[in-house]
């Protein structure tokens, strides 16, 4: 089994380009498992038919330790593809970071490992990687990271974010397997996104455009490469699913995490040079 995270900023289209990836996965014959880490809950609701499930949280919350049981929070959607969404805290109260941890603990106590997957995939919300929300990047969690940026500043600063917490965990193994650009639309924002990109010394493995096929899909509650498999957007998430294949066949080179210093930060941001950090 290969362990994949899906890292990015809020709202920047990680569990859409997720539930895709997933989605063409089990289309080539793997057995899938996405779990979403994101509070907001709805990573895995495009391969649900846009139903909301049962949080992990609010599971472990109101089910007694002994009643509980793994079939209680995994639903298969489309294609077979299982379904497990961590949840989150109520507002004001509690800690998101650590409810990853307690689904994490959770999943494991239930017997998560038993289940024959051949591709966990980790949709994660990266606007803050602290202690609870970098647990997917532990080398026991995800053998390869895709980081989901726009050409928008503040995906770029989360993105590196991501990869500043990848290096407190690099063990020497590569493991960052490359930027899935995810446009708004915006006027340059192939060439601001392969500045960065050429600075963290990463490959920009998909450009998916701003698409209205995304939002038909999302209204019919489906991914897209159920809807349009033949739009030009699901042939560009194609190309992460086919890396991923890749790199379990130890076809794909992955690489160490090289994020930006500030001032490094600040430079790109000026649209100053910045030199390719050493890792
Ligand atoms: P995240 O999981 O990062 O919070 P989502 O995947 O939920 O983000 O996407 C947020 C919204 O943006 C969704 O309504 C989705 O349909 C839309 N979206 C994502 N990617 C695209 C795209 N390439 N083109 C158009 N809409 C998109
Ligand atoms: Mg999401």
């Amino acid at each position: 089994m290969i362990q994949i995270a899906v890292y990015g900023k809020g709202g920047i289209g990680k569990s859409t380009v997720s539930a895709n990836v997933s989605f063409i996965l089990a289309q080539k014959g793997k057995k899938v498992l996405q779990v979403g880490c994101d509070p907001k809950h709805d990573s895995t609701r495009l391969l649900l038919g846009g139903q909301e499930q049962r949080t992990v949280l609010d599971y472990i919350r109101s089910t007694a330790p002994y009643d509980r049981k793994l079939e209680d929070i995994l639903m298969n959607g489309s294609n077979g593809v299982r379904c497990v969404e961590a949840g989150g805290p109520e507002p004001g109260i509690g800690c998101a970071g650590r409810g990853i941890l307690s689904t994490f603990d959770a999943l494991k106590k239930l017997g998560v490992d038993r289940i024959d997957t051949d591709v966990r995939l980790y949709d994660v919300l990266g606007d803050v990687v602290c202690g609870g929300f970098a647990v997917p990047l532990r080398n026991e969690y995800s053998d390869a990271v895709f980081i989901v940026t726009s050409g928008e500043f503040m995906s770029i600063y989360a993105a590196n974010n991501i990869l500043k917490g990848l290096r407190n965990f690099d063990n020497g193994v590569p493991r960052v397997a490359g930027i899935i650009l995810n446009s708004r639309g915006n006027e340059d924002e192939y060439e601001t996104v392969k500045r960065f990109a050429d600075a963290v010394g990463l490959p920009i493995v998909a450009a998916v455009p701003r698409d209205a096929v995304f939002a038909q899909a999302e209204a019919r509650g489906c991914t897209s490469a159920e809807l349009f498999p033949d739009s030009a957007a699901v042939g560009e998430i194609r190309k992460v699913a086919d890396r991923i294949i890749g790199i379990m066949d130890g076809e794909v080179e992955l690489h160490h995490p090289s994020p930006l210093t500030d001032a490094g930060l600040s430079d790109y941001a000026k649209g100053l040079p910045v030199q390719p950090q050493k890792s």
